[in-house]
């Protein structure tokens, strides 16, 4: 069955899977969607055989219908490799009553690295199918993890050059690091004064810029996206969703067929949303719980039907969720008003006008039957580190901490005893000031090194390689500028 992708603000056009991970973003500003959700083509009993790579073909197979086999099992065998310090990739743990499927033991230590190791491979054989000659431009706004996992998957990559904008002073110091030593000529990283949505919206707004895309077409570029808005982000996410039912199916853990929760620390929708894709293609999902840390519109319009964008936005431990326009839920809105273009953009000019829209009940509907919301508090989020971290000696990063704190309270307030998994997005060492600060009571203000070193003696989990490497690696960008200068720094790296 081929899938063809058209965009959530046109159903006139397809284009196909490749095409759609070359564009990045479609041209009217909509996200690409498929035009039908197809099935797993094997047995869960089946894939519950597969190591993470074999799943990972059983998904993608699915979506990029125009790559071949051979293709796809390149991209793969490449993406997933001894960048990643397990072999089996995505390992699972059982701690106080739920299972953590740990997405962060790829190079940069947070679930990006499980979409961007590949994204790299997916691009460069798109733009070969597509004889395309350019060079592809990536730009990318990051909330902290995606701009270096983008970096990294990217650095030195012949044809392709990236540019990343964090907020500066919105992102973790570790988070910061690791993206400002970043090596390789075709690289260039910019902090703005503004947070991670106008970083987002900057971004967005030069892909929409008609003339200035013309303007670098003729010096022989073109845009792309590794921000999550690219389905060649979003489908290698549905991966470990089907890997993890498939893993407690083999461990006998469950049975075939019986549901299970996911619980998802949220920011842009981007990894929640590849979880209702499992559940789309066949993976047995009882509930997607929705978890939001004090930046709680998400949880807002679960409870109410409407997404109000209009507050402050709050700089919390969870740097990597402290967003207020997630961009992957135009997806589950496109999806819920029955793949209406029409009806979709209605709603995302409310949003980009009055900063509101309410949805139908109809909608709210749709919605309800797979997702729930939930959201912690940073006080939750300090103590649910504590209290597991007390109980088990297993240490949480604060977006985990997020997700773990919304399904104790979930489970308590709903009694639900599914097999429930959350969704482990980074390594503690990636927020240490924070995570110690949670389990010894200290408000810490020490080098970030210094406390890296303090939660291994605390822990004795190893330091991270992606740790070590940047500790005393030269700062090689310090680029800063206003959000409205964003194109000016682009053409500039190019050389316009
Ligand atoms: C990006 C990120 C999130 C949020 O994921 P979305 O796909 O944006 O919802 C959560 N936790 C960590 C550590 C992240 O890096």
């Amino acid at each position: 069955m081929e899938i063809l992708y058209k965009s959530t603000r046109d159903s006139s056009k397809s284009v196909s899977a490749s095409y759609a991970i070359i564009k990045g973003i479609a041209e009217d500003g909509g996200l690409f969607m498929p035009d039908q959700f197809p099935s797993l083509e094997i047995s869960l009993e089946e894939l519950s055989k597969l190591d993470y790579k074999g799943v990972a073909y059983e998904v993608m197979k699915l979506f990029f219908t125009d790559f071949t086999e051979e293709e796809l099992r390149y991209c793969i065998e490449h993406a997933y490799d001894s960048k990643f310090d397990t072999e089996e990739i995505v390992p699972m743990s059982f701690v106080d009553g739920a299972y953590y499927l740990e997405l962060f033991h790829g190079s940069t230590i947070a679930f990006k690295d499980m979409a961007l190791s590949i994204l790299p491979y997916l691009m460069k054989t798109a733009a070969k199918k597509n004889n395309i000659n350019e060079k592809i431009v990536i730009l990318t706004a990051t909330s902290g993890d995606t701009g270096k996992a983008a970096l990294a998957g990217f650095a030195g990559v012949e044809g392709v050059k990236i540019v990343v904008f964090y907020p500066k002073g919105g992102v973790s110091a570790i988070q910061e690091k690791q993206m400002v030593t970043q090596v390789g000529d075709n690289v260039k990283v910019v902090g703005i004064t503004g947070n991670f949505d106008d970083a987002q919206t900057g971004v967005k707004n030069i892909f929409g810029d008609k003339e200035f895309n013309e303007k670098i077409n003729k010096a022989g570029y073109r845009f792309s996206s590794a921000n999550s808005i690219n389905i060649g982000r979003l489908i290698p996410q549905v991966a470990y969703y089907v890997y993890a039912y498939a893993n407690l199916l083999k461990n006998g853990k469950i049975e075939e067929g019986d549901l299970i929760n996911f619980v998802v620390p949220t920011g842009n929708f981007g990894n929640i949303l590849a979880g209702y894709f499992a559940k789309r293609i066949g993976i047995p999902v009882n509930k997607l719980i929705c978890a939001s840390n004090e930046n709680k519109v998400l949880y807002d319009f679960f409870e109410s039907k409407v997404y109000d964008r209009n507050r402050d936005f709050i700089l919390t431990t969870s740097p990597s969720m402290d967003i207020l326009i997630s961009s992957n839920f135009e997806r589950l809105i496109y999806l819920s008003c029955g793949c209406n273009s029409d009806k979709n953009i209605q709603f995302m000019n409310d949003l980009k006008e009055k900063g509101v829209y309410t949805v139908t009940d109809e909608m709210k509907q749709f919605i309800d039957e797979s997702f729930i919301g939930g959201f912690a508090s940073e006080d939750m989020v300090s103590k649910r580190i504590k209290n597991v971290f007390d109980k088990t000696g297993y240490v949480l990063d604060t977006h985990t901490a997020v997700a773990s704190a919304v399904y104790e309270n979930y489970e308590n307030s709903t009694k639900d005893d599914t097999t429930s998994v959350i969704v482990s997005t980074a390594s503690p060492y990636k927020f240490t000031r924070a995570v110690l600060s949670s389990i010894d009571g200290i408000k810490h203000d020490e080098d970030d090194f210094v406390l890296v070193d303090k939660l291994n003696e605390l822990s004795g989990i190893d330091i991270p390689k992606a740790v070590n490497d940047i500790r005393n690696a030269p700062v090689l960008h310090n680029t800063v500028c206003d959000k409205e200068d964003m194109k000016k720094e682009v053409e500039n790296f190019l050389v316009l």
